[in-house]
């Protein structure tokens, strides 16, 4: 079967795929259509925290699968009350709305914050986001988004949403008028490559929403659950938000999200919002696993630990190639910035060389593994990319 040509005639012409058709994991660990092995520093887009074909997820998924897959969310069900009780007795929000992608949760917060502003701040709408960052590919969040490529073939663009230099607290405090209900930010920019909100800026922005009665919505769906060596990103930086989205890693690679509020701010109420898949049974088993291996397995303490041994290892490799002009990262989210525009050819390199890795731009190569990786991987890992560094 050619799987390439297969795609190639019937795909929407949407992704620019690496030649490689994968069919199986396990660990770090995943193995091509040849039986050819890689390993996984990327885990799905910083989803697969448990890695691949991780034994208590299987066993949650196909145990819920065997007893009750969806039954929309005109009933209660227990696995969606399990991972809620768990989520809200773990991190500073008081309430919680499962949707099924990280656009769509981040789409719920805008629209909590919305009826927030018509009800709380005199009509305020408008969100003031990042310059390059990145919220998701729905209309509402490819506006929020912070970089003009990924909006222009679909203007005119949703209103309601302002673009200020990241970590810049002032361009913030000059943006916001009476129309002003939220400011919108990740902690860590993850797509466009790994930069890092600073101290006195996340915290700055609190103040400020406090000062001036707006909501401060964090986007955590990327250094969300033990990404960043905390559970939630914005323990890092000793504030709260008073809303904060989730989705990626939260249920080992089922597709989920989630938005929680504080419940001062929780507007939401009967048909505001709604899915008929959010929050099913089968991804929130898959949530509820997930969860408790990451506690169990001591996996944010991994993520704190191992992912300050890679940004040594890639800082040492920065000391040894002129090719790295730059090393970012916390926890196990970091990137490598590279002289020229080559880091799409080191990525192809590296694949052939039996490395997954990812580029976020044409000089960033950028590492989100699963967050069971251990330093023998870590090491083997920085090896195959400082191969593929001279060889492209
Ligand atoms: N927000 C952030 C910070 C992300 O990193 C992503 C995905 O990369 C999204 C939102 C969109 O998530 P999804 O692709 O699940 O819609």
């Amino acid at each position: 079967m050619n799987w390439v040509d297969i795609e190639a005639k019937y795909y929407m012409k949407t992704f620019a795929r690496l030649p490689v058709i994968l069919v199986e994991g396990e660990g770090v660990r995943v193995k091509d259509v040849d039986g050819k092995f890689y390993l996984d520093m990327v885990g799905g887009i910083a989803v697969n925290i448990l890695g691949h074909g991780h034994p208590s997820l299987v066993e949650a998924i196909s145990g819920q699968a065997a007893k009750l897959i969806h039954t929309s969310n005109l009933y209660y069900t227990v696995p969606q009350l399990e991972l809620a009780e768990r989520l809200i007795e773990s991190s500073c929000a008081d309430r919680i709305f499962f949707g099924n992608s990280g656009a769509e949760a981040n789409e719920g917060a805008i629209k909590l914050a919305r009826k927030w502003g018509k009800e709380r701040r005199d009509g305020a709408f408008e969100v003031i986001s990042a310059e390059y960052s990145f919220h998701g590919r729905t209309l509402a969040t490819v506006a929020a988004t912070g970089q003009a490529k990924m909006k222009g073939p679909f203007e005119p663009m949703p209103t309601g949403f302002v673009h200020v230099p990241f970590n810049d607290l002032d361009a913030i405090k000059g943006a916001t008028n009476g129309n002003t209900c939220a400011v919108m930010l990740e902690v860590i920019q993850g797509e466009s490559g790994v930069h890092i909100g600073e101290q006195e800026y996340i915290a700055g922005v609190r103040e400020w929403c406090d000062s001036q009665n707006l909501l401060f919505i964090l986007d955590e769906i990327q250094t969300g659950l033990g990404r960043t060596g905390t559970l939630f990103g914005y323990e890092r930086y000793g504030v709260e938000p008073d809303v904060f989205t989730l989705a990626k890693g939260l249920a080992g690679g089922v597709p989920i999200g989630a938005f929680l509020s504080k419940e001062e701010v929780s507007v939401l109420a009967a048909s505001d919002h709604g899915s008929t898949f959010g929050g099913n049974p089968l991804a929130c088993a898959a949530g509820v696993a997930t969860f408790d291996a990451l506690k169990n397995e001591k996996l944010v303490e991994n993520s704190a630990a191992t992912g300050a041994y890679l940004l040594d290892k890639l800082n040492d490799l920065k000391g040894r190639s002129d090719r790295v002009t730059a090393v970012r990262g916390v926890g196990l989210m970091a990137a490598v910035d590279l002289d020229d525009e080559v880091a799409g050819a080191v990525v192809s390199t590296a694949l052939s060389k039996g490395l997954i890795l990812n580029n976020t731009g044409p000089n960033t190569v950028r590492v989100v593994p699963p967050l069971i990786i251990n330093e023998s991987e870590v090491d083997e890992a920085v090896s195959i990319l400082e191969d593929s560094l001279s060889a492209a």
